[in-house]
């Protein structure tokens, strides 16, 4: 059986269309949480997000983007709450990509989206998550270090941009651009010390949040 949202786009299952262009589709969502509450999908079929090519995915984003300043407009509101539920578990029915944009009123009763789910966690596990998210990145430099890395294999400077030979570097600069040496790595106890001091007065326990 052809896919809900894969029927709307072919015509089959009609919807409320607000926007489309070559690649997307935005409709009214057929039980809305708000007024003015639309989703956005590609027209492509992928089960879930992170299956789309980057170039689409970014896309997608930049469609969002642009149609959510429209629907606010149109709807007479400054606020929204924009998302995705990713997986059967996070509520994801239509197994298609698609963004919800919800508006949001006043007095309208809903939540944040950090309202969806409130499990009870601990300040001091925080620099353990950090390093295991790290760990699946690859404990490789930091994206903006990565950067700046790539830049400079591309757009060589100096004598190497003029084709001449270039001079050999000092030995305090050649060692500084040994990985290693570039910047200590932080221990987890070290980073749950700074994250803590920097935001001791405006990160709530989560515990405490619950009773809130
Ligand atoms: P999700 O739970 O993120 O998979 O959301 C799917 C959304 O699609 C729900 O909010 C549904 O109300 C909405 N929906 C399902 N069928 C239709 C339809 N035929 N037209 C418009 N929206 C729909």
């Amino acid at each position: 059986m052809e896919c809900l949202f894969c029927s709307i786009v072919s015509g089959k299952i009609p919807a409320l269309k607000v926007q489309d262009d070559e690649s997307h589709l935005a409709f009214l969502d057929i039980n809305p949480c708000s007024s003015g509450h639309t989703v956005v999908i590609p027209k492509k079929h992928y089960p879930r997000i992170e299956e789309m090519p980057k170039n689409e995915a970014e896309a997608l984003f930049g469609f969002v983007c642009e149609l959510e300043k429209s629907v606010l407009k149109a709807m007479g509101t400054d606020y929204c709450n924009i998302g995705a539920n990713i997986g059967k578990l996070a509520g994801q029915e239509v197994p298609h990509v698609h963004v919800h944009i919800i508006p949001r009123y006043e007095g309208d009763g809903g939540t944040a989206v950090q309202g969806i789910v409130r499990m009870l966690s601990k300040k001091e596990d925080l620099p353990q998550i950090a390093e295991k998210i790290k760990s699946v990145l690859g404990g490789a430099a930091a994206p903006e270090e990565k950067k700046a890395e790539e830049t400079e294999e591309k757009t060589p400077t100096g004598a190497k941009a003029r084709g001449q030979e270039e001079e050999p570097k000092p030995e305090k600069e050649e060692k500084q651009k040994e990985p290693h040496k570039r910047k200590p790595k932080k221990t987890p106890e070290r980073e749950l010390q700074e994250f803590t001091h920097k935001h001791q007065d405006d990160v709530l326990d989560l515990g405490e949040a619950r009773n809130l």
